[in-house]
């Protein structure tokens, strides 16, 4: 069987279980890699240091008198490892990354350059102000662009994920209530079904009791349930917009006219900014607090969980609450606000130590000035445009969860079209792995059941999504023509095959103990 892909060119889709294992662990051009502690690095090392002049004895008793158990590599062996270890795993640059709600776009190199500029790189959160000019200068522009593409009053920068500028938001308007003698009596926070669980969360560690709003068919909030649960002993709502069925709220006006006739805030989950980036601003919309996530609107690295940045904007009615620090600008330059007997007297406390992730900063920084704001506008539109594509180009073979209308910057696909094949969406995504993707994001929202989130990002172009699209086709056509093993046993070609998520995710290893054996103590 031959099917064609859409540049023209004949594939053959191999079968994989018929292949003989390869001798060393190694496939195709890539190399097989243990851990740094397993090779025999041991008892080498790859620097050459001049003996100690001195015998440490000003360390006391504290000197060290074994060996320090760490490998030894040289450079090249280091690199090597590393590299190895990288193909392992997959890439944006390698390839489309295609996790809803994650925003996993191109980190562009001029970002990466702009950071590690000496005198952003090298400095230290406790120099002297007047020798950091520039670093806070930064820091103040940023957030001049993030209070202007928001329509916002102020932003507190230091949070250092969105789900630590939840946080942050939910202790501004903790801190407000408090305020003005309302904390004991409002007690609840609203989320709607199809909440990020950072949300409901976040609620429940600042304190509060979480009360869900409904969802109506078209995957929106259902605002007749909401406005029944307002009232005096609601907080805030937490309502993300787009939301995370890929779908604007249409009624969010009026989701924030009940909210504030209730005495409640509105805390808007903006992850999904970038789909409305220079297009919309919260704060027309009635938000009064709101985390960006740099690392996705903003083309900052997601890195391995951090370090990231979740600047949180605040409407007027929460500004004073912001957690310092914050820059100030006048005539004598730049300074930060750090303490509670200057202008910070009303700050809720610090979300952490010194002023958050500067690396970050100068990296959001530099995408913005280098789109200018027209550019960040049609980043917006080129995102939500590649997304409806993909609706578009998948809905005859798969069952779109939302059919009617177009979608923000996210596809939202259910596993309806599966129903009778046996094959489920963890399977469906782990055959994609097998063809080069990364899944997207599965089961969530839980609202729809068995969903597949697609977000492709603006930085994909046309060629680029007509290669995913040809993938995710013909999956779904093998799915449907009943090839089952493909998809049960996947993936077949990675190297982790189909894990146990359940036993990795209720007792993980994270701690390296030697192979059975060895004479290597465990550090
Ligand atoms: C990513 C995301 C978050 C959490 O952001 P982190 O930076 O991962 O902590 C919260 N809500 C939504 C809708 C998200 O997509």
């Amino acid at each position: 069987m031959s099917t064609m892909n859409t540049v023209g060119r004949p594939t053959t889709p191999n079968r994989v279980e018929s292949k003989p294992a390869t001798l060393t662990g190694g496939r195709g051009l890539l190399q097989n890699e243990h851990l740094i502690f397993e090779g025999d690095g041991w008892g080498k090392t790859g620097v050459d240091l001049p003996e100690p002049k001195t015998d440490g004895s000003d360390l006391g008793d504290l000197v060290r008198r074994d060996p320090i158990g760490l490998p030894g590599l040289s450079e090249p062996e280091t690199m090597r490892h590393y590299v190895r270890l990288s193909q392992k795993n997959h890439a944006i640059d390698l390839a489309i990354y295609p996790l809803g709600s994650c925003t996993m776009k191109h980190n562009p190199r001029l970002n990466e350059k702009m950071a590690r500029l000496p005198g952003f790189s090298d400095i230290h959160p406790l120099q002297p102000t007047s020798t950091v000019q520039g670093a806070l200068e930064v820091m103040d522009t940023l957030s001049h662009w993030l209070k202007t593409l928001t329509g916002m009053p102020a932003v507190a920068l230091s949070p250092k994920a969105g789900a630590h500028g939840e946080l942050c938001g939910l202790m501004a308007i903790r801190a407000a209530h408090e305020a003005s003698g309302q904390h004991e009596q409002r007690r609840k926070v609203l989320v709607p079904t199809s909440a990020h669980g950072t949300n409901p969360a976040t609620a429940a560690f600042v304190g509060y009791t979480v009360v869900e709003v409904a969802q109506t068919d078209d995957g929106r909030v259902d605002v007749a349930d909401l406005a029944s649960k307002l009232g005096e002993d609601v907080a805030a709502i937490m309502v993300t917009n787009p939301n995370t069925c890929g779908l604007f709220e249409r009624d969010i006006l009026e989701i924030s006219r009940l909210t504030h006739e209730a005495g409640a805030y509105f805390y808007c989950d903006g992850a999904n900014f970038n789909a409305i980036v220079g297009r919309v601003r919260p704060g027309d919309l009635g938000v009064d607090a709101m985390h960006i996530n740099l690392h996705k609107t903003f083309s900052t690295p997601h890195g391995g969980g951090g370090p990231g940045a979740g600047p949180v904007v605040l409407s007027a009615a929460l500004a004073p609450f912001a957690p310092a620090p914050w820059v100030v600008h006048d005539a004598d330059g730049y300074r930060l606000i750090e303490r509670e007997e200057d202008e910070a007297a009303q700050a809720f406390g610090r979300l952490c130590a010194f002023q958050g992730q500067m690396g970050m900063y100068t990296r959001a920084l530099s995408y913005m000035m280098s789109h200018g704001s027209d550019g960040l506008r049609q980043v917006a539109e080129d995102a939500v445009l590649n997304a409806n594509y993909i609706k578009a180009r998948l809905s005859d073979v798969m069952s779109a969860a939302f059919p009617e209308g177009p979608c923000m910057h996210e596809a939202l696909f259910d596993d309806e079209w599966l129903k009778g094949t046996d094959i489920t969406t963890l399977d469906f995504a782990k055959a994609m792995i097998d063809e080069g993707f990364h899944p997207m994001t599965m089961y969530f929202p839980l609202v729809v059941h068995g969903a597949m989130l697609i977000e492709p990002t603006e930085t994909e172009s046309k060629q680029e999504l007509d290669r995913f699209i040809h993938a995710m086709r013909a999956l779904a056509e093998a799915a449907r023509a009943g090839d089952v093993d493909r998809f049960k046993g996947a993936p077949f070609h990675a190297p982790m095959k189909r894990l146990d998520e359940t036993r990795a995710a209720r007792s993980p290893v994270l701690r390296w103990t030697a192979p059975e054996g060895s004479n290597i103590a465990a550090e």
